[in-house]
């Protein structure tokens, strides 16, 4: 059905998720309903962790990319598995904290963060800031210096790789909004300047190329080209830089036409090519840091809806119209992501059709997705949408004033919200009606 899911199917012909009926999870929480089992998330987790031990000697630590999807639950999880965190906002961090995890494992990311936001960052004694550019650089010096403290900061690099993706999530080519750029000397104006400012200290540099990825190749490119910048980094200026991330972005299976490789391999190719690049260039080998966000949460996700109106235009397309769309998942809107479609009541029946998925949202580009395989279904039909555990929840939103639908972790037969539905009362709740109008 769908790699590294725990997905199967029941006698009675049901989609099953972490051993709970998706009809009856259907019937119990409503729909639009995301779904999340458990063990998927913790055994991704794990697996990159295991990598990390195995591959680069336990000397390095896996930051899960909470941005993929960000609740006190899933920062909870990530606690017990060992994983830091990748925070870019300050509301991630808020999320962090409240969820009482360790904030010396948390890593602030983002091109543009407040002065607020650093403030935060600082207040809370987080692992690292990724430093993205250099008026971050100055603002972070000043509130370092009026709170007294020394920031151990990272910078993000683009190494000038471009990694083969859609163009909205390549992240490492010079014309990108993150980052400075190593192609034309900006990293050794900004490691300059930091170098010069009393209360930083640079021990890091991060890049990511992008998301969604398939290839090896981008990833060991771009560690070699990193390595060789920190051995300039050194020769240049002599920073010792003592910490390497590679980020995230390693691709996911949505459609058969997917075809990702074991996540384990990204991290025994990168490290032994890291080992090699230290030895070429004399330099110690530095603590590694890796940032998945996709591959863990969202072959653990699917998302259940109740079908609606069905609509034949002869000739041209059928349209299927769920009760949710693009406020629970915008990301076909978006990018035209492509996801995988099933009946859940009857998920064992063939696929007999080539369907359109409509939101309710009015917006004719309001879909999940155009002429993909289905079986037979008809109104009152559960959909579930598989692999919708990253960037969904994540992205959703209140267009149309739809409430965000509940957020349920199941495992062994077992289902708890860990988030909320929205309803009308929380729709209305930030409105006001001034008392002079
Ligand atoms: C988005 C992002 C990630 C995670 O990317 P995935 O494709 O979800 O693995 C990691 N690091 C940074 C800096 C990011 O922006």
């Amino acid at each position: 059905m769908i790699e590294n899911t725990n997905l199967r199917i029941n006698e009675k012909g049901h989609l099953v998720i972490g051993g709970y009926d998706s009809v009856e999870l259907a019937r119990e929480f409503g729909t639009p309903l995301y779904v999340l089992d458990e063990d998927v998330i913790r055994s991704n987790m794990r697996m990159y962790k295991n990598a990390m031990d195995k591959y680069y000697e336990g000397k390095g630590l896996v930051l899960y990319a909470s941005k993929a999807l960000c609740t006190m639950a899933l920062c909870r999880i990530a606690q017990q598995e060992g994983l830091g965190l990748d925070v870019v906002s300050g509301g991630e961090l808020y999320t962090a904290k409240k969820a009482g995890f360790p904030m010396k494992k948390v890593y602030f990311h983002g091109n543009n963060k407040s002065a607020k936001e650093l403030s935060e960052a600082l207040d809370a004694g987080i692992g690292r800031i990724v430093v993205d550019n250099i008026h971050e650089l100055v603002t972070l010096n000043d509130l370092c210096r009026q709170k007294g403290k020394i920031a151990r900061i990272s910078v993000r690099v683009k190494p000038g790789i471009d990694a083969h993706t859609h163009d909205f999530v390549r992240t490492g080519q010079i014309d990108s909004k993150f980052g400075v750029a190593l192609e034309n000397g900006e990293i050794y104006e900004f490691a300059s300047m930091a170098k010069n400012f009393e209360n930083i200290e640079l021990v890091g540099v991060h890049c990511h190329i992008g998301s969604q990825i398939f290839d090896l190749e981008p990833f060991e490119e771009t560690a070699r080209v990193m390595l060789g910048m920190i051995a300039e980094l050194k020769d240049r200026f002599g920073i010792n830089i003592s910490e390497l991330n590679l980020g995230g972005g390693f691709g996911i299976k949505y459609t058969s036409e997917d075809d990702p490789i074991e996540y384990d391999r990204y991290v025994e190719s990168v490290s032994k090519v890291v080992k090699e690049a230290c030895k070429e260039y004399g330099i110690e080998q530095p603590f590694m840091l890796m940032e998945p966000g996709r591959s863990i949460v969202a072959p653990a996700g699917i998302t259940l809806y109740t079908v609606g109106a069905v609509k034949e235009i002869k000739g041209i397309r059928k349209y299927v119209s769920i009760d949710g769309g693009m406020y629970d998942n915008p990301r076909y809107a978006l990018y035209k992501s492509k996801y995988t479609f099933l009946v859940a009541n009857r998920a064992d029946a063939p696929i007999t059709q080539e369907v359109t998925v409509a939101g309710k949202c009015c917006e004719s580009g309001d879909l999940l997705g155009e002429n993909v395989p289905l079986q037979d279904v008809k109104p009152g039909d559960i959909l579930a949408v598989l692999a919708t555990g990253a960037y969904n929840y994540s992205m959703s939103m209140n267009y149309n004033r739809n409430g965000r639908p509940p957020v349920v972790l199941v495992k062994n037969g077992k289902a708890r919200i860990i988030v909320k539905g929205e309803d009308y009362e929380d729709i209305v709740r930030n409105d006001l009606i001034p008392e002079d109008l």
